[in-house]
């Protein structure tokens, strides 16, 4: 046993683990779904912390995956009695419904959590509450912080890019979460937005047309032999009146051959002045 204290501050949703601060939620998610249960190296801070045996680590995934999906998912897993009383009406969800009437919500712990309240100081005449909770466990550790994120009525997601859980920081349709997956610089929110445009582009035959004439003379701008390339001037002029034909082309519903032909006008016309 290797206790240790965490504070929560509800008004900021933080939580304090090991001198370090997170959002609420943060560590709990990554535990149960970024770590796989293959991760011996015990990089997370929990794990990090309390080194527990394989099989606690995988009982902690398992139960707190579980419990997160039914009582905090939105679109993850909805049981079709809630699906049937609000979502399928656009109505919120009210909060805690999901906890109670989760069946597969079955976790007590064997002990209570000792808990106390410590008003702090932070400017004159200004203090902060926090609750400060003594933990023994992993198993503690995660059940403080979940019953936080019920309590604070927040709402998990599952990004479509990484897979990983996420609290979106708005309401409405967020798909992706902000982590930057497998060492990369761009967001699975860059990610998504990139995928979902150029799917977008090929759905469409005129959207298609544009791209391959866009890359076309791109190409003969970048390196482009003497006698067919364009010049960063011409290119940059054709560039924006092809924003504006493939527009007009879309919202006239032009033929593909129509979009071809004035595309290539257009740089004509450029190049002959
Ligand atoms: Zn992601």
């Amino acid at each position: 046993m290797n206790p240790i204290e965490i504070r929560i501050d509800n008004d900021s949703k933080k939580i304090y683990f090991k001198g370090e601060e997170y959002e609420i939620g943060t560590l709990l998610l990554s535990f149960v779904k970024e770590v796989s249960s293959a991760d011996g190296s015990g990089k997370h801070p929990y794990i990090k912390h309390f080194g527990q045996s394989k099989t606690t680590l995988a009982k902690a995934r398992k139960l707190y995956d579980e419990n997160i999906v039914k009582c905090l998912g939105i679109g993850l897993e909805e049981s079709r009695k809630t699906k049937e009383l609000f979502r399928k009406n656009n109505e919120p969800v009210p909060r805690f419904y999901r906890w109670q009437h989760s069946k597969s919500y079955n976790h007590s712990l064997d002990k209570p959590v000792p808990m106390q309240y410590q008003a702090v100081k932070e400017a004159k005449d200004s203090y902060r509450l926090y609750e400060t909770y003594i933990v023994t466990d992993l198993l503690e550790l995660c059940y403080v912080e979940f019953i936080k994120m019920v309590q604070l009525g927040m709402n998990v997601r599952e990004c479509q890019n990484c897979h990983s859980y996420f609290v979106p920081k708005r309401e409405g349709d967020v798909k992706y979460c902000r982590r930057k997956p497998d060492g990369g610089n761009r967001t699975c929110q860059q990610i998504g937005a990139r995928a979902e445009f150029q799917a977008k582009d090929t759905e469409n035959p005129l959207r298609l047309q544009y791209l391959k004439i866009y890359n076309r003379y791109y190409g003969r701008y970048r390196s482009g032999s003497d006698d067919i390339k364009i010049t960063p001037e011409h290119f940059a002029e054709w560039k924006e009146q092809a924003k504006e034909i493939r527009d007009k082309a879309l919202a006239e519903d032009w033929t593909v051959e129509q979009l071809r032909t004035e595309l290539k006008m257009a740089l004509e016309t450029i190049q002959s002045i």
